[in-house]
């Protein structure tokens, strides 16, 4: 049986940006109702007893798309932090100056993919294969995984993340998440 974690922060602890209303509704309902349905899709198959990696690359749609969102918010809440650094930590701030000029066009350029990214989904940013950063928008609960990227900071695009906090206002919850970024986590990921 999957059970998904505990949040790394109270509830409360992302305000002003994020409100503890938000963080209940996408944790204990939203997340809640991923884990929920995913245990019921798995039961008394093959996947069971299996974790989420092995069944996001081998069982069918329906099975995926919530091990999948499981997977994606597991790791989507540590991407955050009360405690945020003002700016990156040095190996990434290096590769983000590098790749984008400076943290202020970086943060432009994400926010713009952001809220470009079609629908609902997640938008990525990534090490590729040749040691540069990218950004990357994917639909639904599709996330980069199967690729050869190494995954380093993502945010949640559906509406269930902001629309309590911001309504339709995607840009202005996409600058207040830049407020609480964990570039620790960032920073640990770029290393692993
Ligand atoms: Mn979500």
């Amino acid at each position: 049986m999957f059970i998904k974690s505990n949040l790394p922060y109270e509830k409360n602890a992302l305000e002003p940006y994020i409100s503890e209303e938000t963080m209940s509704f996408h944790y204990d309902k939203h997340l809640q109702a991923y884990f929920d349905k995913l245990n019921l899709l798995v039961k008394d198959t093959e996947f069971e007893n299996k974790d989420l990696v092995f069944i996001i690359q081998n069982s069918n749609w329906w099975i995926f798309n919530n091990a999948w969102q499981a997977w994606n918010h597991e790791f989507f809440w540590k991407c955050m932090t009360p405690n945020p650094k003002k700016t990156p930590d040095w190996e990434i701030s290096k590769l983000i100056d590098r790749d984008f000029w400076s943290f202020e066009n970086f943060k432009e350029k994400f926010i713009d993919f952001w809220v470009n990214n079609f629908g609902s989904g997640w938008t990525w940013l990534v090490l590729d294969t040749n040691w540069k950063l990218e950004i990357l928008n994917y639909s639904n609960a599709w996330n980069p995984l199967d690729t050869n990227k190494k995954i380093l900071l993502w945010v949640d695009v559906w509406e269930h993340a902001y629309y309590i906090d911001r309504r339709n206002d995607r840009k202005s919850y996409l600058n207040n998440f830049f407020e609480v970024i964990n570039w620790d986590f960032v920073n640990k990921n770029l290393l692993k």
